[in-house]
């Protein structure tokens, strides 16, 4: 069956694997959104023609403007936050793929839910930082939460048998460990940014493959798991799967565990997520059971990286806590990004956020993004 999409964040690494997977089954777009990348949107506007296009930096804006100017099929160009979250709640598209990059994409993950539609989640840090929030709207509007992220996809594609699905024990979430595995604290004191940004299996934007390398994305994931699929962080076992193909897998009441095993390639999930219920063939290539010389499994080691320590002390004291833990890490990866501090700085940021305070209780969306400024103010002062 054919569909239609809005794509958020189309011009990064999920949006244009995402329309990879649109131009395999022939989906429509309704609408794509960037940050500023101008160049690769307008390659993405010949070739999809979407009805609408947001883009948010007001520069990069202009230029598109300009580019598509006295062009007779040109998409309504909009520009902004708020585009984004009209955008996102724009009739029109089957499911919304919300691939956006940090807590920029919580308004617009709200607004896909709050105006009824399928909500395709790329974008982990809507839940991180709204996880309530998030859940209670799927709720009360009765649409689909569809996870993108490969280990939420691979729980996900485990538990479609409703009746087993009511006796879920554990989840096993993967981890690679990064590029960084086995390494002391005396080791990681010194890796750059260059060290950091090469990841042994996947191929991301940069913020999420430094988060691999702190484990912070690993951290990130078993909060947004624990929205996902409602289980407490004890009941979420985090599991170095260095070679990356276990995706993860579910204990049962019964002690049977069933995995998700594929190649390390986002199609997968991505086209799962946007095809579900149904699954249609794929152009990732199938997995070379001959050749798999080893699956190897370790533990993922807390003590030293220390933002998947902070990731679980912040889901145990709950409300605003994963928030707070979620703005202190991305202010200090740009701050990364940039030459500015060192690697373990990170750790240390987000650890001293989330024990600066206690967080507890129910939030709003503005407790949401005043409790992100003021991780962030805390970055500042603390470099
Ligand atoms: P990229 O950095 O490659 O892409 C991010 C996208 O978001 C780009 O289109 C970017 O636009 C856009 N963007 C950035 N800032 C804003 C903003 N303020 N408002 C609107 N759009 C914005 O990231 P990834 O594709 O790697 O990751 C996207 C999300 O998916 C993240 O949440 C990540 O954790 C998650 N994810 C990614 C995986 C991967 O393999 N890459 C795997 C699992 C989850 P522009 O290009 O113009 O800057
Ligand atoms: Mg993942």
């Amino acid at each position: 069956m054919s569909k239609t999409i809005t794509l958020l964040g189309s011009t990064g690494s999920i949006g244009t694997q995402s329309l990879d997977v649109c131009r395999m089954h022939g989906y429509s777009v309704f609408g794509l959104a960037a940050h500023s990348r101008v160049d690769k949107l307008l390659e993405q506007i010949q070739e999809f023609h979407p009805r609408y296009v947001v883009v948010v930096d007001p520069d990069a804006f202009r230029k598109l403007e300009g580019e598509l100017a006295g062009q007779p099929d040109a998409p309504i160009l909009m520009q902004g936050p708020d585009a984004l979250r009209e955008l996102a709640a724009m009739d029109g598209p089957d499911v919304v793929l919300n691939a956006v990059v940090g807590i920029a994409g919580l308004d617009a993950s709200l607004a896909t839910i709050e105006s009824g539609h399928d909500l395709a989640l790329a974008n982990k840090e809507s839940l991180v930082t709204g996880g309530h929030l998030v859940t209670d709207a799927v709720k009360r509007n009765g649409v689909h939460l569809l996870p993108v992220d490969s280990e939420h996809s691979a729980i996900f594609q485990c538990l479609q048998d409703a009746h087993s699905a009511k006796t879920l024990e554990k989840i096993l979430l993967t981890a690679s460990g990064g590029p960084f595995f086995g390494m002391t604290t005396e080791e990681l004191r010194g890796k750059t940014k260059a060290d950091a940004l090469r990841h042994p299996n996947w191929n991301m934007g940069a913020k999420i493959t430094i988060d691999s390398a702190t484990l912070m994305n690993k951290g990130l994931e078993l909060i947004e798991a624990a929205w996902l699929f409602g289980l407490p962080e004890d009941k979420i076992q985090i599991v170095v799967q260095r070679e990356s193909i276990i995706h993860s897998a579910v204990q049962f009441a019964d002690h049977s565990i069933i995995a998700q095993l594929g190649v390390p390639d986002m199609r997968i999930p991505i086209q799962y997520a946007l095809t579900w219920p149904e699954r249609l063939p794929s152009p990732v290539p199938e997995l070379d059971f001959t050749a798999l010389t080893k699956l190897s499994i370790a533990t993922a080691d807390e003590e030293t990286f220390r933002c998947l320590a902070a990731c679980k002390k912040a889901i145990r004291k709950g409300g605003l806590a994963p928030c707070a833990a979620n703005g202190a890490n991305e202010a200090a990866v740009a701050h990364f990004l940039r030459d500015e501090i060192g690697f373990l700085d990170i750790g240390r940021l987000v650890e001293g956020m989330v024990d600066s305070d206690s967080f507890g209780g129910d939030y709003t969306l503005a407790d949401v993004h005043e409790c992100d400024r003021m991780a962030r103010a805390y970055v500042e002062a603390h470099i």
